[in-house]
């Protein structure tokens, strides 16, 4: 049991204090759990997630997903989907679709309670008129400039618009006028009359309207006016009766005035609650940036397997339930602070080691010869579909005379501790023979290895020499004759650096862009039960790592993503050169 301590009147505020309470329970959990103790909202739970439609989503929206739907189920309450349409000039149904197809992806249901801030611009218009008859908003026509100039500063006052004392008759009639077409772009706006000198400068008189000759993508040219989205987003929560409204630390500043408007209408009152947003290392979350790498051509689209998008994680391989399992051990807290990727990749190595199949695949392929088996002699091997299934049982393999391996399992000269196959050394075949390398074919141009000749001993199918010799290595491979092709594409992180956005001065975030983050290798083989493997199957490549079948895949050619690498490569990489420090220390 949880007894969160966090009873202040601003709860926001003792947000840290609630969150070290317990792992069970972060700070917002405790908010509603303490609001159904009071009774606040008739211990309703009602939640929403607001994407902007100008953009797809990504892993950082689904930290919201996970939370405002997550929140929603545990209180057996709902969660709206609401798609915060108010700037018609970046917005998209190519959005609006693919939104709700991420949503229904990452296992979230709205049922019926699909909305759209655009339909209430009839209702928004009518608040807007509202709050100029109580004095509260009126119409100024400063232009942008004047505006910021008469904004003032951080540490400097702002000055009262000259039109701020605009009769409350004129004002009606201007707003009308705004919205009939009578004005062009920018020359007026309706502003909220708060405070120009206020510390917070979102409540220096705000805008609440602007022109906008723009058609909509569902209100087509229906209005030229649009409202701000701090007007209709604490509006929109208040017509749909949401209990908590949940959004990024951003918008702390923002909530004086999401209370402003609720207050001045006396409206329905939901509370705003911040927390965290997600920043994960070697990847940018910000839509600019995102839409600018697709405009660009740094990636292949909003579904590049290297996009940190849910379509890009979706088309990578990832699942569903290794993306929840993320946001839940990310957790919430009020702190920013940047997750490092390998927290995602672990979620989904989890998953994929339980459910995905293994079979073999050879990304380099060296082509072997097996001397003293037969020519033209097929035998079916069985080999195991998943050791951490023990219902997903067992399959055939062929095995002949010629086999492909991969390149980096030889060595025509191997230090000590390779364990792999190099000239008069014997390897065990995964689900098959010993086999001995006995001599090596050589481009004669080149010098490269390009075959194999071995032998195999009949003796030791199981893995065992009934001499009791030994062997240290186990090593991967396909049946020359049965294999089929296929095109694999190796991913690594998009940005070869921690924090993405760090550059130096003059510097770019695209100076940190990988090279090497997609190396596409054309002539892989993999075994013959992977014929009808179909887009979006994942499978275990024994020893080389997860991959799913990619969308490019035709009935004659295979493509395979790596969906990730069976260890954190980095990590070793990051051990290994700490380890290397340590020992040189303990040496001396
Ligand atoms: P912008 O508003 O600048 O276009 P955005 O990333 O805020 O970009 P929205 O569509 O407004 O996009 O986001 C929808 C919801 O997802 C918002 O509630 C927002 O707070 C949340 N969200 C966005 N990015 C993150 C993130 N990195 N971590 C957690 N939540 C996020
Ligand atoms: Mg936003």
């Amino acid at each position: 049991m949880n007894h969160p301590k966090a009873e202040g009147n601003d709860r926001n505020q003792d947000a840290n204090a609630a969150e070290t309470e317990g792992p069970s329970q972060h700070f917002i959990q405790a908010i509603i759990t303490e609001d159904n103790k009071t009774g606040k909202h008739d211990g309703r739970v009602h939640t929403r997630f607001p994407p902007e439609p100008n953009g797809y989503l990504h892993i950082g929206h689904a930290k919201s997903i996970c939370l405002n739907f997550g929140l929603a189920l545990e209180h057996q309450g709902l969660c709206n989907l609401r798609f915060d349409d108010t700037n018609p000039a970046k917005e998209d149904v190519e959005y609006v679709d693919s939104i709700q197809d991420d949503v229904r992806w990452l296992g979230f249901d709205w049922d019926d309670r699909l909305f759209f801030a655009s339909d209430y611009y009839e209702q928004l218009y009518d608040y807007a008129v509202q709050l100029i008859k109580l004095g509260k908003a009126y119409v100024c026509s400063l232009s942008p400039e004047e505006v910021r100039e008469y904004r003032g500063g951080w540490n400097e006052p702002g000055k009262d618009s000259p039109f701020r004392e605009r009769s409350v008759d004129e004002n009606l009639a201007m707003f009308q006028q705004m919205r009939n077409g009578d004005f062009t772009d920018g020359q007026h706006t309706l502003r909220a009359k708060i405070d120009m000198a206020s510390p917070n400068m979102n409540m220096r008189d705000p805008p609440i309207y602007r022109i906008r000759h723009e058609t909509h993508h569902r209100t087509g040219d229906a209005w030229c006016i649009y409202p701000m989205y701090d007007f209709t987003h604490g509006l929109s929560d208040s017509i749909e009766g949401i209990t908590h409204s949940i959004c990024t630390l951003e918008f702390e500043d923002h909530r004086p005035l999401y209370d402003w408007f609720l207050e001045a209408l006396d409206v329905y009152r939901p509370q705003q609650i911040e927390f965290a947003r997600l920043n994960l290392t070697h990847t940018v979350m910000s839509k600019r940036r995102l839409l600018e790498l697709v405009q660009e051509g740094l990636v292949s689209g909003w579904d590049d397997p290297r996009m940190p998008t849910l379509v890009g994680l979706r088309r990578r391989g990832y699942t569903p339930v290794s993306i929840r399992n993320f946001c839940e051990r990310i957790g919430v807290t009020k702190f920013n602070s940047m997750i490092d990727l390998s927290w995602l990749e672990d979620s989904l190595r989890e998953d994929l080691n339980k459910t995905a199949l293994r079979v073999m695949g050879v990304l380099r392929p060296l082509k072997v010869v097996i001397e003293n088996y037969p020519e033209g002699q097929t035998e079916q091997l069985l080999a195991v579909n998943n050791p951490e299934d023990p219902e997903a049982g067992k399959r055939e393999v062929p095995f002949s005379r010629e086999l492909y391996i991969e390149q980096t399992d030889f060595m025509e000269d191997p230090p000590k501790k390779f364990f792999r196959l190099g000239p008069g050394r014997e390897v065990r075949l995964r689900y098959g023979y010993f086999l001995r390398c006995n001599d090596v074919v050589k481009d004669p141009e080149s010098g490269e290895v390009i075959e194999l000749r071995c032998t195999y001993d009949p003796e030791t199918l199981g893995g065992k020499a009934p001499d009791g010799r030994k062997v240290k290595g186990t090593i991967h491979w396909v049946s020359a004759e049965h294999a089929h092709h296929a095109e694999v594409r190796l991913y690594d992180h998009l940005f070869s650096v921690p924090d993405a956005g760090d550059v130096p001065e003059g510097g770019d975030y695209r100076d940190n862009l990988n090279p090497g983050s997609l190396v596409t290798l054309t002539d892989c083989r993999i075994e013959q039960s992977l014929e009808s493997a179909q887009p979006g199957q994942r499978y275990q490549f024994e020893r080389t790592g997860y991959f799913s079948v990619d969308q490019d895949s035709s009935a004659g050619k295979l493509v395979f993503n790596r969906t990730v690498t069976l260890r954190d490569t980095w990590a070793k990489i990051q051990k290994k050169g700490s380890q290397g420090k340590k020992s040189q220390g303990k040496k001396k």
